[in-house]
């Protein structure tokens, strides 16, 4: 080891003993209990408790509000001259159900070593993580060999375009290499799947319900639609963290009365694709899959949203870097794969920004009733931000 790998790694070790869990909570609990769910999308709730933080760490702090009321908060720490890591994470949160939580989805409950609410995990759990580090850097006196970006993000739930996507088209994201810190089970993650949304109408033509033969069931063919996606393969490899593409039909609507055949049915599908697929390749397969299920079926294919699928290579030395600074005697976190998208794919395809994903909680409770976040969790992820940003730079 040379002596600045000797003083990096008591940097890093200063950082992270110096997290202070008690801060780190309180500050996930604030942010709890605002209430920005998306829609409507109420970000501008949150911007008073993040601008104070952001202002305590000694951020300059902005407003961008690309739309009315769709506020996302931008962060600097640093002089401008160092690399710069970014750290972006959206602060709104999906519905809830009211009915179907035992506890206040917005009061910031604190039982049993956990924090509930919506959110709790997805993604304010992590955000809150992240902002300690910077804390916890400082009381340590490490002196920071990169900037800091925060962005803290408006409507990531929805598809981003009053966000993460607004900042991009509007020129905001310089960055060396980022963290997304999104629920990951404290894993790092480094490829995403996308997914094609789509609606196929299917034509058929109605008869009385006694003759089907006089007529053509848009149902039946819908059937048929159906079974081909299900068992489709859609003929691409394996991705060794995110295995295969899949289709799944999760509506089917049609028909007006038992008695009449059907003259119309929908079906409204979620197909999942592997990174690098784009919008057109998407559709075009979907397409040869339908076309298999029947070439004498009246049917129209209608989009209706896409998101690519992402990845970094795991062999790149910000993701080993944000693997050696989950080891706390224990070894590196594993990298894994996600089966859903977030935002990084925009840093990863637009500005080719090596991206990770790492966070508190697991996806498997965001959006579901009593989400939580444990509060080990966020002890372990805030002192992982402090080794990396003690680690990273110059
Ligand atoms: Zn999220």
């Amino acid at each position: 080891m040379t002596r600045a790998d000797t003083a990096r790694s008591d940097a890093q070790a200063a950082a992270r003993a110096a997290v202070d869990t008690r801060r780190c909570t309180e500050l996930a609990v604030a942010m709890v209990q605002c209430d920005t769910r998306n829609p409507p999308g109420n970000e501008s709730s949150a911007v008073g408790v993040l601008t104070d933080v952001l202002c305590g760490l000694g951020a300059r702090t902005e407003v961008f509000e690309p739309a009315p009321g769709r506020i996302s908060v931008l962060g600097t720490i640093g002089d401008g001259c160092q690399p710069v890591l970014l750290i972006n994470g959206h602060v709104d949160v999906v519905a809830v159900e009211e009915a179907d939580w035992t506890l206040p989805p917005f009061g910031g409950v604190l039982r049993d070593g956990r924090l509930y609410g919506r959110g709790a995990c997805d993604m304010k759990g992590g955000i809150a993580a992240a902002l300690e580090a910077v804390r916890a850097c400082q009381d340590a006196g490490v002196d920071l060999r990169c900037d800091l970006a925060f962005h803290l993000v408006a409507d990531e739930e929805t598809g981003g375009r009053w966000g993460t996507s607004a900042l991009l088209k509007a020129g905001r994201i310089r960055a060396d290499a980022a963290i997304v810190p999104e629920p990951s089970e404290l894993a790092v993650g480094v490829a995403e799947r996308g997914a094609l949304l789509a609606e196929v109408t299917v034509s058929g033509r109605a008869a009385h319900g006694s003759d089907p033969a006089a007529g053509h069931s848009a149902i039946a063919d819908a059937a048929r639609l159906v079974q081909a996606v299900h068992l489709a393969d859609f003929g691409t490899a394996p991705h060794p963290l995110l295995g295969s593409p899949t289709c799944n039909v999760g509506t089917i609507s049609g028909g007006t009365m038992p008695n009449i055949v059907a003259s119309s049915a929908k079906l409204r599908l979620d197909r999942r694709v592997l990174p690098g697929c784009t919008e057109q390749q998407a559709v075009a397969e979907l397409e040869a899959v339908l076309d298999r299920a029947g070439t004498d079926i009246d049917r129209r294919l209608e989009v209706l949203a896409f998101i690519e699928g992402s990845e970094v290579d795991p062999g790149h030395p910000f993701v080993r870097a944000v693997r050696d600074a989950t080891d706390d005697g224990a070894g590196p976190a594993p990298v894994r794969g996600l089966h859903l998208g977030t935002d990084a794919r925009f840093l990863r395809n637009r500005l080719d920004i090596p991206a990770v994903i790492y966070g508190p909680g697991s996806m498997t409770v965001a959006h579901t009733a009593d989400e939580y976040v444990p509060v080990p969790d966020l002890t372990v992820a805030a002192r992982t931000f402090a080794a990396v940003y003690a680690g990273y730079g110059r």
